[in-house]
This record gives C-alpha cells, structure tokens and sequence, in this order.
C-alpha cells in the first residue's frame, strides 16, 4: 500500500460526503473527543468488540479502557459477544478486570464504543446497546465497515484498530503507560502479524516505537503470544495441516490452498477453538497458491472460514459476497452446510472473482 503515513489531508475543505474509505474527519474526531469528555461524573461506559475477539479486538479496547480509567472514568466494563472466555494468548493482558460476561453489561449505558468490528453482526446480542446507549462510538479499520455507530472513527488505512484508539487516546490528552503500551502492542503486532503485512508503515514503527518506550517487553509479549501452546495443539496441527489441499487452478490459476478441522478434530486432542486461529499461518505459506482458506466448524454444520491472500486476490470481495468481511489479505466469514458445500462457495466466488488491481 502506498498511501501516504498521516491522516487524509481532508479538514476544512473536505467534501460534504467524503468517501467511506477517507478515513475520519476532524470533525468526527472532535465529536468522538466530546463523547468522552461530556460523559456525566458518575457516567457508565461500556466497551465491546466482535465476537471471537482477537488481539486487535481485545488489545484495543482494554487499552483504550485504562486510557479512560486514567481519566478518571470509574464505572466502565468491557465485553464481548458468546461466552465470556478470553483465549489463553490473551490471558495475561493487562485490564482484564474490566471484562465482564455479556450477559452482565449495562443494558443502557451513556457511552458505548465499539472496537474492531466492521459491522453491527460481529457484536452479537450487544448490538443493541448501538441504540440504547446516550453516545455510540465505533473505532476501526476495516475497509468493509458499515459506520454503524452514531459517531465512526473507521480509518481503513490504520494497520489496527489500535492505531485508532492511540489516536482517541492522544487527542484526550491521555499518556501512555505500560499497561495501555501492552495492550496497544500485542493489538498492533497481531494485526500487522508482528510488523510483516503491508500495513506496517513508518507510522506503524513510530507508534511501537512509542510503545516500547513505556518499558513492556517485546520478547515476553511475542512469546506469550505468538510462540507458545498446548502440546495437543501443535500435534492437532499436525493432523489438520497434513490433510491440506492444493487446487492451483483455483482463482483463474492463483490457486487455492485449504484445510478444514472439526469439533471432532478438537474434542480428540482436547483443545479449544481458538487455538485453531494461527493455523492459517502455516496454510498460507505455500508457495503454490495465492489464497489460503482454513474451514473450521463451530457448531453441527457451522463453519467460522479464514481467508488469505497474497494480493492477486481480494479475499474481502470474496468474504463480502459469502456475508462476511474483512480486508484485502485478510478476510472470513461463517457459512452453513456441509464442507464441500462451504469450499465449493470458496471456489465458485474465487473463480468469478475480479483479480489484479481491485481496492485494498
Ligand atoms: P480471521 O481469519 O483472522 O478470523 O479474520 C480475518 C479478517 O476477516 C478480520 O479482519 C476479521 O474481522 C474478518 N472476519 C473474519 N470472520 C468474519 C466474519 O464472520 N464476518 C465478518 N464481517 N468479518 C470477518
Ligand atoms: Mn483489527
């Protein structure tokens, strides 16, 4: 990506309408400012991110949450869609006890803001707070996203969400310290799958520049969440990588790599889905194909799809079509049936797919 490093040089003389992908305007980040600062003494804010959170989602938010606690905001919870368990990677961050289960969250609080999701379908049954809370606020970066909220910081050039939220943090005049800086590090990190993805622009390396600077250590962070899991994970790996697939005609001879696991495959090396999210990690690197698919069944007949491309394909247009979402390289969705039902989508969507020079 080429775009250049600061924000779009829109300001004053920014269009009525300003394309979706432009990124906020001053005028959106000046209301978002307000949200925060109008907030009542004794104000409820409730913080949410998607369903299945990742390090983005989590990351951001509980960095963003203890931003707001050194303001001195006091009655705040974060939360997130289905059952309230935070995958083990994400075990030790710090602001974890602001989580509560979603069935707890304030049913009406004065301010909600949403992190990393790029629709109102990723939050669940929390998507009503976007209607019963006083101020809704929405930070992300995703390219597909539905500005859902009543004010949107959407910058889909931010390699992360929490690019997003240090900019809110910075413009609340909040300081960094070592537990925003962890957070805000393992959100950038996972997203920019630790500083390699286009995405990873000067800005990117300034703003971990930062962060380092507070003290947190990269080596201990990384390993926690990158470098480490169960024993039954790593042989579960074993068995779903060696059941991988390469169709190289796929996507007009892109080509196409994927595998699939059960609720079979984990309940037999007793583990919990979501170690299954850095598999795409290893399906993608095969030099053979330009697309990358992980199928993973949620529940009877439900599969959670991720998706990756190399750049000659727009996996989010394929995502986009298939009801999910995502971005350029990085997209999924959740789709029902059998499994070669769910690929035979994949490749029916990756075959009339438009390829080359799409938007990122
Ligand atoms: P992952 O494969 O890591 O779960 O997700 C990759 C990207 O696709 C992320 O940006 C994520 O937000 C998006 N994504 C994954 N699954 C879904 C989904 O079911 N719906 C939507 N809208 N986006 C998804
Ligand atoms: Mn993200």
């Amino acid at each position: 990506m080429t775009e250049p490093s600061g924000g779009p040089a829109g300001g004053a003389f920014a269009e009525a309408a300003p394309p979706l992908d432009a990124g906020p305007t001053e005028a959106d980040w000046t209301a978002a400012v307000a949200a925060v600062r109008d907030l009542p003494a004794d104000g409820r804010v409730l913080l949410i991110c998607h369903v299945n959170p990742d390090g983005d989602a989590l990351g951001s938010m509980l960095g963003f949450g203890l931003g707001l606690r050194r303001l001195g905001v006091r009655r705040m919870q974060a939360t997130f869609p289905g059952p309230p368990e935070v995958p083990e990677p994400f075990q030790e961050l710090p602001g974890l006890d602001l989580l509560v289960p979603a069935t707890e969250a304030y049913p009406d609080p004065d301010l909600v803001i949403c992190f990393d999701a790029a629709s109102g379908s990723r939050l669940g049954e929390l998507v009503d707070r976007l209607e019963t809370a006083r101020a809704a606020l929405v930070l992300d970066h995703h390219a597909s996203n539905t500005h859902f909220g009543r004010i949107n910081l959407v910058d889909p050039h931010a390699a992360a969400t929490s690019v997003v939220a240090e900019g809110l943090l910075g413009r609340l005049g909040i300081e960094l310290d070592a537990g925003i800086a962890e957070c805000l590090y393992v959100a950038l990190s996972t997203d920019t799958g630790s500083f390699r993805f286009e995405a990873t622009t000067p800005a990117v390396h300034e703003l971990a520049a930062r962060l380092l600077a507070t003290g947190i250590r990269p080596g201990d962070i990384s390993r926690r969440v990158f470098d480490t899991r169960p024993f039954g994970a790593v042989r579960l790996f074993g068995e779903v990588l060696g059941r991988a697939r390469l169709e190289p005609a796929v996507a007009a001879g892109h080509g196409l790599v994927w595998t699939y696991a059960t609720q079979d495959d984990l309940a037999r090396h007793d583990q919990r889905p979501y170690v299954l999210e850095p598999l795409i990690d290893s399906v993608r690197c095969t030099a053979e194909a330009d697309v990358s698919c992980v199928v993973k069944e949620t529940t009877t007949g439900d599969w959670a799809v991720s998706m990756r491309s190399k750049g000659a394909v727009d996996v989010s247009r394929v995502a986009v079509a298939l009801g999910g979402g995502g971005h350029r390289f990085a997209a999924g969705f959740t789709g029902s049936g059998t499994l070669d039902e769910v690929v035979g989508r994949i490749r029916a969507e990756l075959d009339g797919a438009l390829t080359g020079a799409g938007r990122h």
